[in-house]
């Protein structure tokens, strides 16, 4: 099949979190089965296009915003580390900006929703320039929401197109792409599809349900998030719209791209190692100690690498903070988001100078080394949609701390003591106490039976973490997507 793979974010050339990730490691994972990939995203400003060998492929193209405005916009090109497939990048006024999603002062950009229109538009106009037929887009979050309505509208009839499909994949609901008509009034979308049977909710423009809504085949990351997102409790409004579509909507969980995460070969950290010696991981251990500046110690260190969003549950870290040091552990977080939350976690770093360190910042490599370097890693998240970390970690020997929710439900079984069966520590409720207590198992498994710990550590890294299972899963739904027949909405 010819996929077009569409993304707001795409490692390594840009990452806010997991969407990067996967952006990358679903494409190279349907290549592999045979298929022709090609990947489309923005181009930003924080995008090093000497270092990744981007280059033009034509200057001053135009997309048809609505049918009295266009943008003018460049297409560049470059090849995907380790496959074949063609990276294509946007860059407009709208697009090329330093920040992904916000401005320097940590806000949403006013203009988003045209930002992300001349996004969706260019591809079309890149694609007739290409003269590339299309089997399949895949797009993902609300950022490219409306691509399926265009699709199915605007682009229905074309040539190239009338025999596409969409999928749409729901990274996390919790981000929908709000805001008045008005912000959309250049796209000129004509007056019947502004309604809340279609693109409308509530009276606003919402990407996200136009997604759902359009799109052919919908997913999200996990079974257990595919189950949340139809209650009140997750769904964040759209769980009545959701239900509408739940025969046509698949919980797909991610793997791990290896050739980027793996502790025998990663080269971001200071000795590789794999699960036939934990030498290694010491030796990563005390190297994070010491460049973080805290004792070089034996003491149980806890990770977290995290957005610093409610989100994240880390309210519930703030809340037992000084218990869980008194446990006699080392705690280290690389986190940026919410000031409130940064300010919070800085503060507690004063009281613990030899064992807490807090960084504020994003820095890809130092969350390769906690990673490797932690003992334990913690994800006591509210909801989350899939979660990579708790997957990394697994497969870095950190072993994760999680409440039972979408994908850590769906990849973590709570460890027993009797059987030694499971994968880390988890707890149910959104309760500081409930979280209090799987971190105090943890600790006490590591302080008080270190071989039970170790023998924990290895049986996780040999999990199966490959993408083998879920690209056979994505290729279903690709397919199921490609077999449908058109449907019209309107
Ligand atoms: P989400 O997508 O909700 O942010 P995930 O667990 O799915 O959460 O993915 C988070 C990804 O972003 C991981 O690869 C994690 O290492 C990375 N990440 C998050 N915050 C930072 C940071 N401050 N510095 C470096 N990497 C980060």
């Amino acid at each position: 099949m010819k996929i077009v793979f569409v993304s707001a974010e795409v490692v390594p050339y840009s990452k806010t979190g997991g969407l990067g990730d996967v952006s990358s490691a679903i494409p190279k994972a349907m290549e592999q089965l045979g298929h022709n990939v090609t990947i489309f995203t923005p181009l930003y400003k924080s995008i090093d296009v000497e270092k990744h060998n981007v280059k033009l492929v034509k200057k001053d193209l135009l997309a048809p915003i609505g049918d009295k405005v266009e943008v003018v916009f460049d297409l560049y090109e470059t090849t995907h580390p380790d496959s074949e497939i063609s990276v294509y990048f946007i860059k407009n006024s709208y697009l090329y900006r330093e920040g992904i999603y916000v401005g320097e002062d940590g806000e949403d950009y006013p203009d988003s929703p045209i930002r992300f229109i001349s996004f969706m538009k260019s591809i079309f106009t890149s694609l007739e320039l290409l003269e590339a037929p299309v089997d399949i887009f895949h797009v993902n979050d609300w950022h490219s929401g409306l691509l399926p309505f265009f699709l199915k509208t605007e682009y229905g009839e074309h040539n190239l197109f009338k025999n596409a499909k969409s999928v749409f994949t729901i990274h996390n609901i919790g981000y929908q792409g709000v805001y008045g008509f008005e912000t959309i009034e250049d796209a000129n979308i004509p007056e019947i599809y502004l309604n809340d049977d279609l693109l409308g909710f509530h009276g606003l423009i919402n990407f996200m349900k136009a997604g759902i809504v359009y799109t052919d085949v919908l997913t999200t990351v996990s079974s257990k998030y595919a189950e949340e997102i139809q209650t009140k409790q997750f769904g964040y409004g759209l769980e009545k719209i959701i239900k509408t579509r739940k025969d046509d909507l698949y919980g797909i969980v991610h793997g791990i791209d290896l050739a980027v995460w793996n502790p025998k070969t990663d080269e971001l950290i200071p000795k590789n190692y794999d699960s036939r010696s934990l030498k290694g991981k010491e030796e990563c251990k005390n190297y994070l100690q010491d460049k973080l500046n805290l004792d070089v110690s034996d003491k149980p260190l806890l990770g977290i690498i995290t957005r610093l969003a409610t989100q994240k549950g880390l309210d519930l870290i703030l809340k037992k903070f000084t218990k869980i040091m008194d446990l006699g552990v080392q705690f280290v977080l690389l986190g940026t988001g919410d000031p409130k939350l940064e300010k919070s976690f800085k503060n507690k770093e004063k009281k613990y100078p030899q064992d807490c360190s807090i960084n504020i910042e994003f820095d890809n490599r130092l969350a390769h080394q906690i990673e490797a370097g932690s003992d334990f890693f913690l994800m006591p998240s509210k909801y989350e949609p899939c979660g990579l970390n708790q997957l990394y970690s697994m497969l870095y020997g950190a072993v994760p701390i999680v409440r039972k929710t979408g994908g850590l439900a769906d990849t973590v079984q709570d460890y027993n003591e009797e059987t030694g069966e499971g994968s880390g520590f988890v707890f149910e409720r959104i309760n500081a106490d409930k979280f209090f207590e799987a971190v105090e198992r943890a600790v006490n498994l590591y302080k008080q039976d270190k071989a039970k710990f170790t023998k924990l550590q290895k049986s996780i890294m040999n999990k199966d973490f490959s993408w083998k299972n879920a690209a056979k899963q994505w290729q279903k739904v690709y397919l199921k997507a490609k077999l449908r027949k058109i449907k019209n909405i309107i």
